[in-house]
């Protein structure tokens, strides 16, 4: 039995290792060469709009599924008039764009930051007046990882995303290329800057039957928009909380009749849960899984979209995932640390590319810091956010 997965990144490469286990096999679409999983399954290399390669892409298959929310959604509707495509193309619609995600979590009663859509230079001054300041600017479509995104608190910050913002009679939005932005579709969204206590996202699957599973929720820590250290289960976590997480979505997949891993994120916010943005597949703050987990998101996101059984989301002890970025540290250092698992994606070093990612596992909370605290000095760094993390568990920290 063969799977299709669009994209073919560190996502698609995990869900082909989750996969062999229980016999699948697996064929990636990708427009890159470079794309990580050529090592380890067949791929097509061509571009998400060349129809006749979508075509011998599907030849075969048993379903299609996606690592990667930006795929076109044509390219997604082509292989559903032709084969099962889960989840339902309308979840990536959804996702692709920020303002149409916002809404839909509005429709939903799943409370979000405050948003107005922005059209063009002359709609940033409404927007501002009715949002305030500071405010982040963000391009509807094509965003991830803080890219196409600005943080306006002065009057500086407002004249500047003003020149970048295309005018009112001009042609189109300046991602315009990029972007499927039609006249009554803003091409960015001003959003409330939340001075969030911390972000947190929850990993959530839906089986064909429409029966769900959840994972604990997960705090994450980013640096420049890019996620760098996740904790599983998120420390300190009220129990009111993650039922407020897992009945968003719960309302997202009646919604959708959604079958798949989703994630969302969220800001926690003076003790309530603002939602920021959702992704329709296996996520980068669920790669603790592999070994935190009795099954892990990307076996339970394939067990999904086949009709098997979901897999139990019980916890493994705590753990730790720390993405490496732009470079990677010395394996045997790493893995000389108590249970350090490595994984390498193969792909060649560039800054700012996610490389691979360590996962330390350990029996308590208080066990965890203390691993954390043995990590070699390339962990050192600010980017890995580790202060926060050892500042909470005073005794290793001061011993280190
Ligand atoms: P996003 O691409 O929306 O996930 O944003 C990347 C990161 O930027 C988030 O994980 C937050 O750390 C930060 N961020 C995004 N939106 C906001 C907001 N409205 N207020 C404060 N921080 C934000």
């Amino acid at each position: 039995m063969t799977i299709g997965i669009l994209g073919g990144g560190q996502l698609g490469y995990m869900l082909a290792l989750a996969g062999y286990p229980l016999g699948l096999h697996f064929r990636f679409f990708d427009p890159s060469p470079e794309a990580p999983v050529g090592r380890i399954a067949s791929r097509v290399t061509a571009d998400f709009t060349d129809e006749s390669a979508l075509e011998k892409f599907a030849n075969g298959l048993e379903l299609v599924t996606y690592e990667f929310e930006n795929v076109p959604f044509a390219a997604a509707r082509f292989l559903s008039d032709r084969l099962l495509v889960l989840p339902p193309p309308t979840a990536l619609e959804a996702a692709q764009d920020r303002l149409r995600e916002k809404q839909l979590f509005q429709q939903l009663g799943i409370a979000t930051t405050e948003f107005a859509p922005v059209l063009n230079r002359e709609g940033l001054d409404s927007a501002i007046e009715k949002i305030g300041l500071p405010a982040i600017l963000k391009t509807c479509r094509m965003g991830y990882d803080g890219k196409g995104q600005s943080v306006l608190r002065t009057a500086t910050d407002v004249a500047r995303a003003k020149n970048e913002l295309p005018g009112r009679h001009s042609a189109g939005p300046r991602h315009s290329t990029r972007s499927r932005a039609s006249h009554d579709q803003a091409p960015f969204v001003l959003e409330r800057f939340v001075a969030f206590r911390r972000e947190l996202s929850i990993l959530a699957v839906r089986g064909r039957a429409g029966e769900t599973a959840m994972y604990p929720l997960v705090e994450n820590h980013h640096r420049n928009g890019i996620l760098r250290l996740s904790l599983a289960p998120a420390p300190q976590l009220d129990p009111a909380i993650q039922r407020v997480a897992e009945d968003a979505a719960q309302r997202v997949f009646q919604a959708l009749e959604y079958v798949g891993v989703l994630a969302i994120e969220f800001f926690d916010h003076e003790g309530r849960l603002l939602a920021n943005e959702m992704a329709p597949r296996v996520h980068n703050s669920g790669h603790w899984t592999i070994e935190g987990a009795v099954t892990n998101q990307f076996e339970n996101h394939l067990r999904a979209v086949m009709g098997l059984p979901l897999g139990s989301t019980d916890v493994i002890g705590s753990s730790a995932m720390l993405n490496l970025i732009g470079d990677v540290p010395d394996s045997a250092e790493v893995l000389a640390v108590r249970d350090a698992h490595l994984h390498l994606y193969g792909k060649t070093p560039r800054p700012g590319r996610k490389l691979g990612h360590i996962t330390l596992r350990a029996a308590s909370s208080e066990a965890l810091a203390a691993q954390l605290a043995e990590l070699p000095a390339f962990f050192r760094q600010p980017d890995f956010c580790l202060d926060t993390v050892l500042s909470r568990a005073p005794s290793r920290a001061s011993a280190d």
